[in-house]
């Protein structure tokens, strides 16, 4: 069977603007993610804030089934037409793998319902991510828990709604907590955000991180399941009365 189709969105600013980040990720991190899914079997495209349409044309997101979401600092240039389609192709069954600071972003937020704020600190200090439902194929491959030895920090309360299921939850040494793996069913699709990913640390070269990636971009692509008629339904499957 062939791998998911997905689309690697990148806001491709700070790598450009950023020395340490150009340095980290000189072809941007929308470029290692797709890497990491190519070799995993999948078919990849990638596409960033400054082409037309945000590189998320009708044709492209037709052609999706897990969209990846990666931004930072230009979350308000996302026209919300983009925004409005990326989220009636989840509605209608495409996948979205939301990342780090993307819990800001205006898709995210949409899809919640909530503020998505949240407690940061960066002090380049030592997160522990644990495995809290060990079934789950988002956490295939894992143990129990993993480390990155220099992480931002981020901190509850995150004001999301209660996920339908939570995979993972962070600890952080400056003592905070934080939900970082929190799965959700947006009508006909899968939504999951993954806390990792500060642009400054190299995040998306390590082994657990790209594990969860595959997993989770497997997990969010979109099912074969029925197309759903709604409305009024005059005549009963079964005879009434
Ligand atoms: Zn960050």
């Amino acid at each position: 069977m062939d791998g998911p189709r997905v689309t690697v969105w990148n806001e491709f600013r700070h790598e450009k603007t950023h020395a340490e980040v150009t340095k980290l990720y000189p072809d941007g991190m929308h470029q290692v993610i797709a890497k990491v899914l190519r070799e995993a079997g999948m078919t990849v495209r990638t596409a960033t804030l400054d082409e037309p349409q945000h590189g998320l044309t009708d044709e492209v997101l037709a052609q999706t089934d897990v969209l990846i979401w990666w931004g930072h600092m230009a979350h308000g240039e996302v026209k919300d037409e983009v925004v409005d389609k990326v989220y009636q192709r989840v509605l209608d069954g495409m996948g979205l793998v939301v990342l780090h600071s993307a819990h800001f972003s205006k898709i995210f937020r949409k899809l919640m319902g909530t503020s998505c704020d949240l407690k940061w600190r960066e002090a380049a200090e030592k997160e522990r991510i644990w495995v809290v439902e060990p079934g789950h194929p988002i956490a295939d491959g894992l143990g129990e828990y993993f480390e990155i030895p220099h992480a931002e920090m981020y901190g509850e309360r995150f004001d999301i709604p209660a996920p339908d299921t939570l995979v993972f939850v962070s600890w952080f040494q400056g003592g905070e907590v934080f939900r970082s793996g929190c799965c959700y069913n947006r009508g006909k699709g899968k939504v999951f955000y993954f806390r990792p990913g500060h642009e400054t640390y190299p995040i998306y070269y390590q082994p657990e991180v790209q594990r969860v990636l595959v997993n989770a971009a497997r997990w969010a692509a979109a099912g074969s399941g029925p197309q759903v008629t709604f409305g009024q339904r005059p005549n009963p499957l079964e005879k009434i009365g």
